[in-house]
């Protein structure tokens, strides 16, 4: 089920990153409509590379009607702890677009970057990020036609930002893989592969050891890719998938993947093509796109007129696409592109035969080199990208048999051994339907048996499971386990052990038969 975003069919967009040579006929964009958009200078560098690509635009002729609001450092500093004032929000959810320069968390100020707290507020699950060799720009890999893009998700996993300290020495960070966002994302990834003509789309996970969440990626990557045929479905485990970016990187066209996965994937493939400078990004999702470049704030070169605008405006580019005026996304691109090419006029962090030139006048460059195009390089034909229907309501995937079938709990202990602390627990399984049936430190099996190879830490997990297999637990039965339990030691984390449609929603711990 498909629906047009918030633009309808304007969401012709295609993020579809650094393309160019002939400008491919356009039709409705060439008289476009003025579109409404938020921009957020941000911290550091920040001012400076938005004054350029503000510049740019104007000159370019793009019609867009700037509510301009802030983010970031002064705002933490004033007291707001999510650094994302109302007047913010408000201005973004009016206009659905943001264009951001970076922003920074303050040490000291605030808990939670604002650049994260932006894509939770507004669901921008969609992080793509293009990455394409850029004429001009000497790397090792020049030449071989590197044309690939990142589709990470965006919200979930690790940076869902869910850790307890079990105890003072020991945390558990917890890594959350929804069926709903896997599907989000696949089907992102698919549509993105569709509007712009590319081949594949590779799915890279490390479902060989998270066999549960990776794996679950995984498969409902598998069952999505059955929708779009044409399309060839590539399966990668992440390690590898880093190692083949490195060895042979233009083998790749779309690679969708989990949230820290594509963080990293995501920076290793902006250095194929000449590093973060140049790299655009679009945090996607159904009601709102913010584009960005990808490098921070920069401190070190805030203010002196040194940073490189490029990656902002080949940002300002993927966002043109976005709202409808592909034809100045066009010409700004091909202005940037052909700057670079050129190589006369370029920042102090690429330039080589020529002296450097500040913000200013690399951006007076670009202006002056409107209507110019590269030499090198092909524009992608691109078509509306269709996105993937939401439907707000609670989502969930229901088990035609689902039992509760044990419970795990973390334990503290230090002085004990482990055929200690297993004596121990088993003491409070007498008379109850649950019984002990192993102890892992650190997911390894420690109890039953003469396990002396394995470092010992001060918290034991303890698997409990049903004596008889055909009884379902009740609550109760757990309470007074962990009630027992809790005279002894101390615990710090429950969990049910849970069976649905007869699979195990749990994973076996290393050592288990
Ligand atoms: P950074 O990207 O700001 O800087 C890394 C290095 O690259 C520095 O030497 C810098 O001078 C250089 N550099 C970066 N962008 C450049 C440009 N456009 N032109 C020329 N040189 C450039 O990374 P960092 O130092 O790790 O982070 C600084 C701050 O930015 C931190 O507070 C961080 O949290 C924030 N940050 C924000 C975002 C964002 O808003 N999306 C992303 C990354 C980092």
């Amino acid at each position: 089920m498909f629906a047009t975003d918030r633009f309808g069919t304007a969401f012709s967009g295609i993020f579809a990153g650094m393309t160019h040579t002939a400008p491919a006929p356009r039709d409705a964009a060439t008289t476009p409509t003025t579109v409404p958009i938020t921009v957020i200078r941000g911290d550091g560098i920040g001012p400076e590379v938005m004054e350029a690509t503000l510049r740019l635009m104007r000159e370019a002729g793009a019609k867009l009607d700037i509510e301009e609001c802030i983010a970031g450092a002064e705002v933490f500093r004033s007291g707001d702890e999510t650094g994302v004032p109302d007047d913010t929000k408000a201005s973004i959810e009016r206009t659905g677009v943001a264009l951001k320069g970076p922003l920074e968390t303050p040490i000291g100020f605030g808990e939670k970057s604002a650049n994260v707290t932006l894509r939770k507020m507004f669901e921008t699950y969609g992080n793509i990020r293009p990455a394409r060799e850029i004429p001009g720009l000497e790397t090792p890999y020049a030449g071989r036609g590197v044309d690939l893009v990142i589709v990470r998700e965006n919200l979930e996993d690790l940076y869902a930002g869910i850790e307890h300290m079990q105890t003072p020495g020991v945390c558990l960070s917890l890594k959350v893989i929804t069926h709903h966002g896997s599907e989000k994302i696949a089907r992102l990834a698919f549509e993105y592969a569709r509007a712009t003509g590319r081949k594949s789309v590779t799915c890279a996970t490390k479902a060989n050891i998270m066999k549960l969440g990776e794996g679950m990626f995984k498969r409902t990557f598998d069952e999505v890719a059955v929708d779009y045929p044409e399309i060839e479905a590539r399966q990668i485990l992440v390690d590898n998938c880093a190692h083949q970016l490195v060895i042979r990187p233009e083998q790749f066209d779309v690679i969708v993947t989990t949230n820290m996965n594509g963080d990293i994937l995501s920076d290793l493939t902006s250095g194929l093509v000449g590093g973060l400078g140049f790299a655009p990004s679009a945090n996607i999702g159904s009601e709102t796109a913010m584009f960005e470049a990808v490098h921070g704030s920069a401190p070190d070169i805030a203010g002196k007129d040194l940073a490189n605008p490029s990656a902002l405006m080949l940002s300002s580019v993927m966002m043109l696409r976005h709202i409808g005026q592909p034809v100045v996304a066009d010409a700004i691109e091909d202005a940037v592109l052909y700057t670079l090419e050129e190589g006369t006029f370029l920042t102090g962090d690429i330039a080589k035969e020529h002296d450097p030139v500040g913000t200013t006048a690399y951006t007076d460059a670009v202006i002056s080199n409107l209507g110019k195009q590269p030499t090198v390089g092909e524009r992608r034909v691109t078509r509306p990208l269709i996105m993937p229907a939401i439907d707000w309501r609670p989502k969930q995937v229901v088990a035609k048999t689902r039992a509760v079938v044990g419970m795990e709990v973390l334990l503290e202990e230090a002085e004990m051994t482990a055929a200690q602390v297993g004596k121990a627990v088993e003491a409070c399984t007498e008379g109850s339907p649950l019984r002990l049936a192993l102890i892992s430190s650190r997911g390894t099996k420690v109890y039953p048996g003469e396990i002396d190879d394995v470092e010992m830490i001060e918290t034991w997990r303890c698997r409990f499971v049903r004596a008889d297999e055909s009884v379902e637990l009740t609550d109760d039965q757990i309470f007074r386990v962990l009630s027992c339990l809790g005279e002894t030691f101390r615990w710090s984390n429950v969990q049910k052990l849970q069976v649905f449609d007869g699979k195990p929603g749990y994973t076996k711990v290393s050592g288990e038969d």
